[in-house]
């Protein structure tokens, strides 16, 4: 058998809806595919660039669109699995790849004779002719070959593609560094003394873990373990009445990736940093802050920091509220402590409590995973007409995977109503990275080639949810559940997408544009109606009491000082670390700490990232000089959503009509602004995000 034979990465995948063949699949396959895959893929590129035709829209800006789709149906597969089910061995192939992938994209984007045909039609673009797409596929394609360097002279593209290939290799060794030393941690809680204040539901999903690791406490039964997954640590800390184990717990979390040997990424942070500001400076930007948001809908670091900085000072003064609050409490207990980063969450609790008389673990018997995914479902069909149809019969990469086909009942065409597959996989494991995301298997287009065909998307959504115990269902907190709405709305973005050119699909839009989708959706989570209808206790079958969403609902301003803040500095120092104009960080812990000092960042909140472990920028650079987007998109869905209010009915027709096609199946085929401007009839004011934050009026 030849190789392209045995291989299945290499093969037509007729599998059900072709999905890859997940049960075949090893990691020995994918050097050898990626090898022949790049082949392909330049041989495409090579053929479109010497094609002896004069250059126009169709012989090169739609080839080069459909060009390179077994090299990304390989990545993506790859890339999906080393996030959500790695191992050593596809680590191994991540390391060995990554500069190897870098190198071929910049040989793709260097490329002369297809730089040139695409650069003499960007030129001529007012006389072709073209559709608003086909003129927007093809500025975006330039702006990405500019950006990516084709324009620079020949030493500079050298330098350039090597700073590539070494930023592939860094950005790989950080997020795997950070897995380990996630994976590294346990805090074993061995008796009852050690598990002090904890809920059963904390309990159950303690002992879960440790069976999961084989740990057993004194009498042989299953002990209970604390990871640093967010729905393991966030609990403990809110809980534990042991502050020496809170502190051991917190101080674990926050220095990953810092820890001296082989997983240290603070050199590796440094490294990216100083190799990011050289590849700003060969495009001739000050900084890599200015270079990066070129590409955004802020366009400047003074839109960036003005946004920030509105929410910055009334963000810390709430804070202090907040502080106040949790002292007096304690002092009520005669626990007269000086409230420290590992005692937040714990007072608060007890603060909220007292104030809102909510019990958080009173609230989650009702938010079971499988009732808060039948409730997101439910206001896709009732917002977009989706229906989501469970596969049991089709095997993923792992078992707790399910699959979905995903029907437009809105169609009406008499069509197949198929419009794409999603795939769900909700729990943490060690061999998944932390953190929630959408990613896919497979993009939207209508330029698969073939006349009339469309290709459908697959798109996935990982969450880290603490499993519960054999026979018991897994049950959510509030956060948790709008995790889900989070990443479900970037589902739906990948999964209406209704666009001819895969370079503008689903996702693929301005970045501080991609969060607008997902944060939007989280509002449907807090609808009474929705809640009503879906939040039931996962016993009685009872919905959620009036009384209790009256209260979840007025607590949710609660603690956001200590939220807004630990954004923010995070959003600051993100930027502060890209806007160096030599890019040269000594120490970037003590960068790190030197920038919170001059920002006045109070010590007892701390930061939702820290520069080693923060993911967002140094495991790749889709978010780097960007986490600042979240708050950007939150401007836009909070007065997004305000839409619904108007019309007096969260799932009104007319709004979702217009939210469908301008903002959930545009992808990137409409200026973002534009798009918004469509979709809601005016301009975004930020009075809503603020509003919505509680830092005014309220
Ligand atoms: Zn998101």
């Amino acid at each position: 058998m030849t190789l392209a034979t045995s291989n299945p990465l290499l093969q037509p995948w007729d599998t059900p809806y072709g999905l890859p063949p997940f049960e075949q699949i090893r990691a020995e396959q994918f050097e050898p595919a990626f090898e022949q895959a790049l082949k392909q893929h330049r041989a495409e590129i090579d053929a479109i660039g010497a094609n002896p035709e004069p250059a126009t829209f169709d012989n090169t800006v739609a080839a080069l669109d459909r060009s390179g789709r077994l090299l990304e149906r390989v990545t993506d597969l790859f890339q999906n699995l080393t996030s959500s089910e790695t191992s050593p061995a596809l680590q191994a192939v991540q390391l060995r790849m990554a500069p190897l992938l870098a190198a071929h994209h910049s040989a793709i984007h260097m490329h002369q004779a297809l730089f040139a045909r695409i650069d003499a039609l960007h030129e001529r673009r007012a006389q072709l002719e073209l559709t608003a797409e086909q003129k927007r596929v093809l500025e975006r394609f330039h702006f990405d070959f500019v950006r990516a360097g084709a324009k620079l002279g020949a030493d500079e593209q050298t330098r350039y593609a090597q700073i590539m290939k070494r930023l592939a290799e860094l950005t790989t060794r950080f997020g795997q560094n950070v897995l380990a030393d996630e994976s590294a941690f346990q805090l074993v809680l061995r008796d009852d003394a050690d598990a002090a204040g904890l809920p059963d539901f904390v309990r159950a999903a303690a002992r879960q873990a440790a069976s999961e690791r084989g740990i057993a406490d004194a009498s042989g039964a299953d002990a209970m373990v604390i990871t640093l997954s967010r729905s393991h640590i966030v609990p403990f800390l809110t809980f534990s009445e042991r502050r020496d184990l809170r502190e051991q717990a917190y101080k674990a979390w926050i220095s990953r990736g810092e820890q001296p040997g082989e997983h240290d990424n603070r050199p590796i942070a440094r490294e990216i940093l100083r190799l990011r500001n050289e590849q700003a400076r060969l495009h001739g930007y000050a900084s890599y802050a200015e270079y990066a948001l070129t590409d955004t809908m802020a366009g400047r670091q003074s839109a960036v920091t003005g946004l920030l900085a509105q929410v910055w000072e009334p963000a810390k003064a709430r804070a202090a509220e907040e502080r106040a609050a949790l002292q007096a409490l304690a002092l009520s207990r005669g626990e007269s402590v000086q409230i420290e980063a590992w005692d937040w969450r714990y007072y608060a609790e007890k603060v909220r409590q007292v104030r809102y008389e909510l019990d958080e673990a009173a609230v989650k018997p009702h938010f079971a995973l499988h009732r808060m995914v039948e409730a997101a479902f439910d206001c896709a069909q009732r917002l977009f007409g989706l229906r989501f149809v469970e596969q049991p019969q089709i095997k993923a990469y792992h078992p707790d995977v399910k699959v979905y086909a995903v029907h437009d009942t809105a169609r009406g065409d008499g069509g197949d109503s198929l419009i794409g597959i999603f795939l769900h996989d909700n729990f943490a494991r060690t061999t998944k990275r932390s953190g929630a995301w959408m990613s896919s298997l497979r993009s939207q287009s209508r330029n698969a080639g073939i006349a009339g065909a469309g290709v459908t998307p697959v798109i996935l959504n990982n969450n880290n949810f603490a499993k519960g115990a054999p026979g018991e269902p897994t049950l959510l907190s509030f956060d948790d559940a709008s995790t889900l709405f989070h990443e479900f709305g970037h589902a739906l973005h990948g999964l209406l997408s209704n666009v001819t050119y895969e370079r503008l699909s689903g996702t693929s839009v301005l970045r501080d544009f991609v969060e607008l989708p997902s944060q939007l959706f989280e509002h449907w989570l807090a609808e009474p109606d929705v809640l009503k209808r879906h939040a039931r206790h996962y016993l009685t079958d009872e919905p959620i009491p009036d009384a209790l969403v009256d209260k979840l609902l007025a607590a949710r301003l609660f603690n956001q000082g200590f939220e807004t803040v630990r954004y923010t500095a995070s959003a600051l120092v993100d930027m502060a670390a890209h806007a160096l104009p030599d890019g040269n960080v000594a120490d970037v812990v003590e960068f790190e700490r030197a920038e919170l000092a001059r920002i006045g960042a109070p010590a007892d909140v701390g930061m939702n990232h820290r520069l080693t472990h923060f993911q967002h920028l140094f495991s790749g650079s889709g978010y780097a000089a960007g986490y600042y987007v979240y708050l950007w998109a939150e401007v836009l869905d909070a007065d997004g959503y305000e839409a619904f209010v108007e019309a007096g009915d969260p799932f009104d027709a007319a709004v979702a009509a217009r939210l469908r096609r301008f903002i959930y199946s545009s992808g990137n085929s409409i200026e973002p602004s534009e798009a918004y401007r469509a979709f809601r009839g005016r301009a975004p004011t930020v009075e809503p995000m603020l509003k919505g934050r509680g830092l005014v009026g309220v």
